[in-house]
């Protein structure tokens, strides 16, 4: 009589647990097939860095270093120089994306609107080395593949004779 209720309470036990399996066989999954099908990242995700051009295709960094003194793990590197209009512009800019903490204080940073943090998530490598993100990776593609995500509030490069100035100060461009 035991090993009869024994019984009993096995099988009501598995009638249950197919019963939880039988009802979601009619509902919608919510399994992703990754990575053939990917969810949009929300707005204020900041993934992999990319860098500005104008819409003449000039670059918008001018190698000013705000960028780089103001991130916290000193990722950053940057050496200047000057185009043949006396433009000033960054002849080497590289971003270790593995010592990046992604916290955005470079994009908060910059006066030109030139770095960006974008919605890119994937790009895990095998080698450390893979992760040094040269001016050549994060520059955005020319002629542009697509329109620009950024809404630009400075639209045009500044004359040379305008000096960019700290974010923060009263006025951040001014005229000599
Ligand atoms: S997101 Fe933060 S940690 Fe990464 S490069 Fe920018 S300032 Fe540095
Ligand atoms: S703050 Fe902007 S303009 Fe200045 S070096 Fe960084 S990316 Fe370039």
């Amino acid at each position: 009589m035991k090993q009869f209720f024994e019984y009993l309470r096995q099988v009501i036990l598995i009638s249950k647990g197919m019963w939880v399996t039988f009802k979601h066989l009619f509902k919608k999954p919510v399994t992703i097939q990754y990575p053939k099908e990917k969810v949009p990242m929300y707005p204020r995700y900041r993934g992999l860095h990319f860098l500005e051009r104008y819409e003449d295709g000039s670059e918008r960094c001018v190698c000013c270093g705000l960028c780089a003194a103001a991130c916290p793990v000193d990722c950053i590197y940057m050496e200047p120089a000057e185009n043949e209009r006396g433009e000033r512009y960054a002849k080497v800019y590289e971003i270790n994306e593995l010592r990046c903490i992604f916290c955005g204080f470079c994009e908060e940073a910059c006066p030109e609107e030139a770095i960006f943090l974008g919605k890119e998530y994937e790009f895990s490598d095998y080698t450390r080395d893979k992760f040094i993100y040269t001016k050549e990776d994060l520059l955005v593609k020319w002629p542009r593949e697509k329109p620009s995500s950024i809404n630009f509030l400075r639209k045009e490069r500044r004359p040379p004779n305008m000096t960019v100035l700290p974010p923060g100060s009263k006025h951040s461009v001014e005229s000599h």
